[in-house]
């Protein structure tokens, strides 16, 4: 079995930061990059919020640069998913990809948070047949269409703006009445002539023959002048959130009522000795690229301090 002193799991800019600390401490980390290597910045366009790039960036690049950068001292970066854990003593297991079974000193949980659906079964029926969670990935398809997102916080006011970049009209369906987003991303969604805002909207399925052509909504639910709306479209964009991926963790690592990974305030620490975790998976609040790479700073210095104390 192989063993080692510090396993990340986890490749956004917190895995990445931790694998740089780590490296040049000594550590000798190894790195599973999981399904989505670099995370989820690999699907934002352009990082304009990230200091230090005064021109931006777009995520897939840094990412690139801080994957490059963790190599250069030493990190061993695999392709491969923690799919089940054994933390119930130290050294712990961790199971790649359901058959490798690596031994750790210490872990550093890096493995952030995945997009959420409405939960209606057309999401299914219509997967990759213009449903998406991802307007960087997939709103090439929809050049000159017209789509409709569904959120109304930032992410979504961010993807309705870039898509009404590509397609000729995007409608953005919030469920309440006002935008949950910063004020610059509602005044750029605001200001927007090719974007329609359907405020007190409700999505309850999607229509079309194979591919999605159209969107049953219900405006006002349970109000009095409650109004039944259909819109043509051809794609269909979730934005409303995500869910931290900490479940192979659970049976050891407490969690929050959401998911998210609870940490002893200020600091990485999970409830469990040893293991660390960083990133957007033990962060309801913030959620930025600069604070899963802060945390991932802080988990590979607390890993380091760890061994040395116990003289591993
Ligand atoms: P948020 O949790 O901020 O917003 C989710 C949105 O989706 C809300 O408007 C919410 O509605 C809506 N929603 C949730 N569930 C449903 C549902 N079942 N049906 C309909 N609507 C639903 O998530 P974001 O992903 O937008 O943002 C996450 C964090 O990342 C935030 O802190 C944000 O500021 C940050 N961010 C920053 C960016 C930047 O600075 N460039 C870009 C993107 C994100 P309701 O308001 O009713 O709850």
């Amino acid at each position: 079995m192989e063993k080692v002193r510090c396993l990340i799991i986890g490749s956004g800019p917190a895995g990445y930061t931790a694998a740089i600390y780590a490296s040049r401490a000594n550590l000798s980390p190894v790195l599973y990059e999981g399904m989505q290597p670099g995370g989820q910045l690999t699907t934002t366009n352009e990082v304009e919020n990230f200091p230090g790039y005064p021109s931006g960036i777009t995520g897939p690049e840094m990412m690139e640069d801080l994957r490059k950068q963790a190599e250069r001292f030493g990190a061993d970066i695999r392709f491969g998913m923690a799919t089940a854990t054994d933390l119930s003593a130290s050294p712990y297991k961790v199971t790649i990809d359901g058959e490798t079974v690596i031994e750790a000193e210490t872990i550093i949980i890096s493995t952030g948070a995945t997009a959420k659906y409405l939960g209606i079964p057309d999401e299914q029926k219509y997967a990759g047949s213009g449903v998406s969670a991802c307007a960087t990935c997939d709103g090439f398809f929809y050049r000159k269409m017209t789509v409709a997102v569904v959120g109304g916080g930032d992410t979504a006011c961010e993807e309705a703006t870039y898509l009404a970049g590509l397609a000729n009209k995007v409608y953005l369906i919030v469920r309440k009445n006002f935008l949950r987003a910063s004020k610059i991303m509602q005044d750029r969604v605001m200001s927007n002539p090719k974007i329609e805002v359907l405020f007190e909207h409700e999505t309850l399925g999607l229509t079309g023959e194979g591919v999605v052509q159209g969107a049953n909504l219900v405006k006002r639910s349970g109000q009095a002048d409650e109004e039944q709306v259909h819109i043509v479209i051809d794609g269909f964009f979730l934005a409303i959130g995500h869910k931290p991926n900490s479940d192979i963790f659970k049976p050891w690592i407490e969690t929050d009522e959401i998911g998210y990974i609870k940490t002893v305030p200020g600091t990485p620490r999970t409830n469990v000795p040893g293991v660390f975790a960083c990133g957007d998976v033990s962060d309801p609040h913030y959620r930025q690229a600069i604070t899963a790479a802060g945390t991932g700073c802080q988990a590979a210095i607390e890993s380091e301090r760890y061994l040395s104390e116990k003289g591993l």
